[in-house]
């Protein structure tokens, strides 16, 4: 493996009176942390304002820094709302950003869900540390529900395709990226006083064409500078024509043994995709019919956010909705609000299918389902996600038989399931026929959102189709734009 580079910014050369400049300060070397400044003649416009997730302490440090001048930044425009994009928001506001956050209305809509939980994570985290720490050391969350409120009040927002101003002399235009509702990806027209323009296209993070449920990424246009996510830039995905067959397979042979299936699964965007799966299944009778108990409060929220941007459903998706009922709530779907309903699925007689947080099964309600659930052979814990090294979701998944939860052993006589084709992330093929869409090809394109071994691989074969100008920016590096 390449050693990933440090997280520490070169110097900030980028102040020449009338130019136009990028500086890459998040997620360059890295799919963490989403962050790039332009620097305009009328002040900073920065590119999502992702919150860094990774090793404790690395990740508090680069966090509690958030190298960008709030007063110099005149607007945000985010992607979409995974905290990775999203999550530093509130910190910017409590330094004293004051300006718009431009975004789509489903991810204004998610926002708050997001953020709240942020905040909500964090005041536990600190609590945690606190403990530990004498009166004289007690550490602050970065922010808390007061400072996302006070976030949420600067979000503006505009639709696929509408254009809008975020800041003088920038025009920007966001379309479709297909990687969670409301994601996009951002077209920027940039000018001077003198009357000279560039444009800036960002993929924000690329969806995949053809999933359920998502519209297909849509082209940028026109763009001179183009700054792409690499997340999955050396591999191609398995064909997900596989997916249903294989959630299918694994519904039946568990309920055949009267056994409950149990999906850990990400709250916003996976739930409500497995949601509507099963539900299709279901429809065409391809599964029993068995009880379905989605047990997440955010989850909950966020399908109700699915509901209200039906307009932004794939074309099946919405014919699903016309002829053959609601993608969400179909018979037998409960969604678990507290505490105490959650418990009493312990005492579910029979087969049942339970999705819950986390996806990875560190923390949440899945582990206590887990952990009541684990020990019965008819059961299966299906993962639907990427599990991240050092999880508990990681260490079942390669083998282990034996875990520790709350303080106490557990052993898992549960049979271990893996669907992996369901990525919501573009691999190499997609992200080079999204560059391909755009007008003509890029004069430079930056490689962001991804590891470095991802973005060399990548750089590699877009090379190799005949892209010229890429490159992997560092932390901290900036470019003339004009
Ligand atoms: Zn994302
Ligand atoms: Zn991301």
């Amino acid at each position: 493996m390449t050693e990933r580079a440090p997280l520490k910014l070169g110097p900030d050369g980028a102040g020449e009176e009338g130019a136009v400049t990028l500086r890459f300060i998040g997620a360059a070397q890295t799919t963490t942390g989403s962050l790039h400044r332009l620097r305009t003649e009328e002040g900073d416009l920065i590119l999502d304002c992702g919150l860094y997730q990774g090793h404790r302490e690395e990740a508090e440090a680069w966090n509690r820094q958030l190298p960008v001048r709030a007063d110099r930044v005149r607007a945000v425009v985010l992607s979409h709302a995974h905290v990775d994009h999203c999550g530093s928001l509130p910190l910017l506001v409590k330094r004293g950003f004051r300006g718009p956050i431009w975004t789509t209305p489903a991810t204004a809509d998610l926002l708050p869900i997001m953020l709240f939980d942020s905040a909500h994570l964090q005041a536990g985290d600190i609590e945690r540390v606190n403990r530990k720490l004498p009166a004289n050391q007690q550490k602050t969350p970065l922010y808390t529900e007061e400072d996302v409120e006070a976030t949420m009040r600067l979000v503006r927002t505009a639709r696929y395709g509408e254009h809008f101003e975020p800041m003088k002399r920038v025009e920007g235009r966001f379309v479709d990226a297909g990687h969670i509702l409301g994601s996009s990806a951002v077209h920027l027209t940039v000018g001077t006083r003198d009357g000279r323009k560039t444009t800036v296209g960002f993929t924000g993070d690329l969806g995949r064409t053809d999933v359920p449920l998502l519209r297909d990424p849509e082209p940028l246009g026109d763009v001179d500078w183009y700054l792409s996510e690499s997340t999955y830039g050396d591999r191609e995905h398995e064909d997900e024509s596989g997916v249903e067959k294989h959630l299918r397979d694994v519904v039946v042979s568990t309920v055949a043994r009267g056994g409950k299936l149990l999906i850990p699964a990400f709250a916003v965007g996976r739930t409500q995709l497995l949601v509507y799966l099963l539900h299709q299944l279901r429809y065409r009778h391809e599964i029993p019919d068995v009880p379905i108990y989605v047990d997440s409060p955010m989850a909950r929220k966020a399908t109700d956010v699915f509901r209200n941007h039906k307009d932004l459903y794939d074309g099946d998706a919405r014919q699903f909705l016309s002829c053959c009922g609601p993608l969400f709530d179909a018979a037998r779907t409960s969604y678990v609000e507290d505490r105490t309903e959650s418990q009493a699925l312990n005492r579910v007689e029979g087969p049942a299918i339970i999705i819950s947080s986390s996806g990875m099964l560190e923390g949440g309600r899945m582990v206590h389902h887990g952990m009541h659930h684990g020990g019965d052979p008819r059961n299966t814990l299906l993962f639907v996600g990427y599990q991240a090294e050092h999880t508990l979701g990681r260490r079942l998944l390669d083998g282990a038989k034996e875990y520790r939860a709350f303080g106490e052993e557990h052993i898992l006589r549960a049979k271990i399931e893996e669907i992996s084709g369901l990525s919501a992330h573009a691999d190499r093929r997609g992200l080079l026929a999204y560059v391909k869409k755009l007008d003509r090809p890029p004069q430079r394109t930056f490689l962001v959102h991804g590891e470095p071994e991802k973005i060399d691989a990548l750089k590699g074969y877009l090379a190799a189709s005949g892209l010229t100008g890429v490159t992997g920016p560092a932390p901290g590096d900036w470019f003339k734009l004009l």
